[in-house]
């Protein structure tokens, strides 16, 4: 039976560790500031933002938290951004994806700035994360490195699979695990719909990372013995018993994979607390660096 790797605990201890460094910044003048954007009312968006800002109240952190309607135009939010952008309390922004369709999710990313860019977005923050330079690396691929740490769990040189290239958790991902760090030096393979043995692939896996946004797709024959199994998909499957009408669950069949794997991340409570720890801890290293702009003039 697989141990279980334990999202809330270990996105417990990173926050007492990041309170400890926020209350010594505000001790220095200096409140690490996020502020989340939300455009519309999408109830799973309107979800994951109110938890962002809860966490940041959490830390003793500064969040400021703006609502649009859906039907904002989007030089409107442009404007705005580039208000954040100059605000000297604000070391954050984050702008929830996705947005309504008439706006250029790709033209609102850019006009984040870099320094501010704690989802790790920013086109300039990407190329420098594949060069291996100092940047904000994004939350979930970062969470999710973050978890093997702290489970003692060795990537150098073990065969990583990961089901999925988007741009905010396949990609990054993927091109952490092959650096030449601590965290990554293994062996990858990234998966996708063109794959054409994705059973094949993932029994190669001493690491399978399952992020394709599909329920349950992975089950327990897909599993090598004793791999570690790390699930990011979140889905939203119908479920009439539940007050809420659903119920969440994985990419990975969660029963047939514990008796597996040698390792687990269960859904919800493995990738998804991590993913917010990530973007405070963005946030304060972006705040620590406002504070050294100031200590050094
Ligand atoms: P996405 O943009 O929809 O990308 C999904 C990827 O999976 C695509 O590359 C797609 O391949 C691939 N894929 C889909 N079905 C597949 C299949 N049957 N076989 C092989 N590959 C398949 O999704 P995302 O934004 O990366 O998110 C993935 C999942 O993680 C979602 O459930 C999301 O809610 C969850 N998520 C969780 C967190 C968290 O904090 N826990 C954070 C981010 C995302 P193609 O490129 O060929 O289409």
């Amino acid at each position: 039976m697989a141990a279980i790797i334990d999202g809330k605990e270990i996105a417990g201890v990173m926050r007492r560790e990041l309170a400890e460094k926020v209350s010594e910044m505000k001790a220095k003048g200096v409140t690490p500031g996020l502020a989340v954007i939300l455009v519309g009312d999408d109830p799973a968006s309107a979800s994951y933002v109110k938890s962002k800002e809860k966490s940041c109240e959490e830390m003793g952190m500064y969040s400021r938290d703006i609502r649009l309607s859906a039907d904002t135009e989007e030089k409107e939010l442009l404007g705005l951004i580039e208000e954040l952008n100059k605000d000297e309390k604000i070391d954050g922004i984050l702008v929830q994806l996705p947005l309504p369709s008439h706006m250029d999710e790709e033209k609102v990313i850019l006009a984040i700035h870099p320094d501010k860019d704690v989802d790790g977005f920013h086109p300039l923050n990407v190329g420098k994360m594949l060069l291996e330079q100092e940047t904000f690396l994004p939350c979930t691929p970062h969470g999710i490195l973050k978890l093997l740490e702290y489970s003692k769990i060795p990537v150098k040189g073990k065969k990583v699979v990961v089901i999925g290239r988007s741009n905010i958790v396949g990609k990054p991902l993927s091109s952490l695990f092959i650096q030449k760090k601590a965290w990554g030096n293994a062996t990858v393979t990234v998966c996708h719909t063109a794959t054409q043995d994705l059973k094949k692939e993932c029994l190669e896996a001493d690491i399978l990372v399952a992020a394709a946004g599909r329920p349950e797709m992975i089950t327990g024959d897909m599993i090598k013995e004793g791999a570690v199994v790390i699930d990011v998909g979140v889905n939203r499957v119908e479920d009439s018993s539940r007050k809420r009408g659903y119920r969440l669950t994985g990419d990975v069949n969660f029963q047939q994979a514990e008796a597996k794997a040698s390792h687990i991340t269960p859904v919800p409570g493995g990738v998804g607390p991590m993913t917010i720890t990530m973007l405070l801890f963005n946030t304060v290293e972006s705040a620590q660096r406002r504070l050294e702009k100031r200590i050094n003039g």
